[in-house]
């Protein structure tokens, strides 16, 4: 008599090995010198988080934070179980000529004397922009000093545009005071939806199977304000939730594909890698965007 429950539950294995797994990362930092409210959305971020029994990791750009308020900010990361990361000082892009290699070398280092100042940090590198060098002497020497410095891997899988969306978000407020932002809620969760689901299927046509993923964030006004629906929508589309130290085990981090310019998603710079068709370039930007918002009068 239990026979249909058994057969129910043999079907619901396979889909169960087969779930999809992520973790959320955040790149940046508030910057309280540039943003009076600063500590609130850091304090909404993290609760969160928090309430959905989320880790994450912070990326953070030293020249946001190099205060003792945007220092106390990251360290309330440590303090509730989330890794901080280097993203380095000045938030430089490789691909910038008048960036030297030398310079940005220095750079990563002058965040990391920062970052020493908490009580501990993990010794993963996020590119800014997800630059990692339009030359192979740039690119490859990024590397080798990443290496040679202990750093383990720190890439996305999954590329949004989150911080355009945060852009539209707090224009339209300007212009409308009072009046409720939710009408980004949607949209904003469809795009992550849309660009999870993208990424995903690129990564089985890319690595012929399921990835653990790195989904890239920010620390924004509108993650601040959605990111408890954002998990919801993430966990109603049958995406678990993992810590970033658990997804970055999957051997896909561990990957250099030789291409150039280098960077974008790893998923994304292996299907490159492989010629695979179609891929946007940059990965993502406002040019997909804009068009969503001016049809929605937003
Ligand atoms: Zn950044």
């Amino acid at each position: 008599m239990f026979k249909p429950l058994i057969a129910a539950l043999a079907l619901c294995l396979p889909l169960a090995s087969m779930a999809q797994r992520l973790a959320l990362s955040f790149d940046d930092g508030y910057d309280p010198d540039r943003l009076p409210q600063a500590r609130a959305l850091n304090n909404q971020l993290l609760k969160a988080l928090k309430d959905n029994e989320v880790k994450s990791i912070l990326f953070a750009a030293g020249a946001r934070v190099d205060s003792q308020e945007g220092m106390n900010l990251v360290g309330q990361w440590l303090e509730q179980g989330h890794q901080v990361g280097n993203h380095g000082y000045s938030h430089l892009n490789l691909h910038q000529d008048q960036v030297s290699l030398d310079r940005y070398l220095s750079d990563i280092e002058r965040n990391e004397d920062l970052l020493a100042r908490l009580p501990s940090w993990t010794r993963r590198y996020r590119f800014p922009y997800l630059k990692e060098g339009h030359t192979e002497a740039r690119r490859d020497g990024v590397r080798q000093w990443l290496s040679a410095h202990g750093y383990g891997p720190g890439a996305v899988s999954i590329d949004a545009s989150d911080w355009y969306y945060d852009q539209r978000l707090r224009a339209w407020m300007a212009q409308h005071p009072g009046q409720s932002p939710q009408v980004f809620r949607q949209p904003y969760i469809r795009h992550l939806l849309d660009r999870a689901d993208y990424y995903a299927r690129l990564a089985r046509q890319a690595t012929g199977r399921e990835i653990d993923h790195v989904l890239l964030l920010h620390t924004n006004t509108i993650n601040a304000m959605f990111l408890d629906d954002v998990i919801a929508a993430l966990r109603e589309a049958g995406w678990t939730l993992i810590p970033p130290q658990e997804a970055y085990a999957d051997a896909v981090y561990q990957e250099a594909p030789d291409t150039l310019p280098a960077g974008e998603s790893i998923v994304w710079s292996l299907a490159r890698k492989q010629g695979l068709p179609n891929l946007r370039y940059p990965a993502e930007s406002e040019k997909y965007e804009k068009h969503l918002f001016d049809a929605l009068g937003l």
